[in-house]
């Protein structure tokens, strides 16, 4: 089996209902749900008229390769209703593979680990809650270091909610 985390966020509708529906989709078809943090909430990236996104991390055992993680995960999304706008606008639902066992894969279709995760305080926060002595494979660097190191200005808050 393999350890992939993952990234999950949105922000359009029902924003908690539809992080669990995620998680709930995403153990259905990806594999066991070994650990998932809290919510964390924070004002959306790139394109600032729009409301704020949730985000969460989730750690899976999974027996899918990496290209079939992917796959799974856009099918998951286009169930759930992604529409796919403009880059960095409003989306019920992202998903993006963050780490794949200590894997480094360079691909047209699939960058891993996640290319910007650590530039972005709302990638980092949640790693950091349920792995953080995890080793980022190409920067050496535990997620607890890229998080003292993150410059990102864009606070983050935990979501006091059940999920
Ligand atoms: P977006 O949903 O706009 O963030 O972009 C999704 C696309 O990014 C997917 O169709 C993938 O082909 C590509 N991609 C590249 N690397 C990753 C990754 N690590 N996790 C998720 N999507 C990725």
């Amino acid at each position: 089996m393999n350890k992939a985390f993952l990234l999950t966020g949105g922000n359009l509708g029902d924003r908690v209902n539809n992080m669990k529906y995620c998680s709930f989709l995403i153990e259905k078809s990806c594999g066991a749900l070994i650990k998932k943090s809290s919510l964390y909430e924070t004002a959306a990236w790139g394109k600032k008229d729009q409301p704020d996104f949730l985000n969460q991390v989730l750690l899976i055992d999974t027996p899918l390769t990496p290209e079939s993680l992917l796959s799974a995960l856009l099918t998951i999304e286009q169930q759930m209703g992604r529409y796919r706008g403009e880059k960095y606008g409003p989306r019920i639902i992202d998903i993006d593979i963050l780490l794949y066992n200590d894997e480094v894969i360079s691909e047209p279709r699939l960058t891993i680990p996640h290319p910007r995760m650590q530039e972005r305080r709302f990638v980092l926060e949640p790693i950091n809650e349920i792995a953080p002595g995890m080793i980022h494979p190409v920067l050496h660097k535990s997620m607890l270091q890229l998080l003292k190191e993150c410059s990102d200005p864009l606070a983050v808050h935990k979501k006091l909610v059940w999920v």
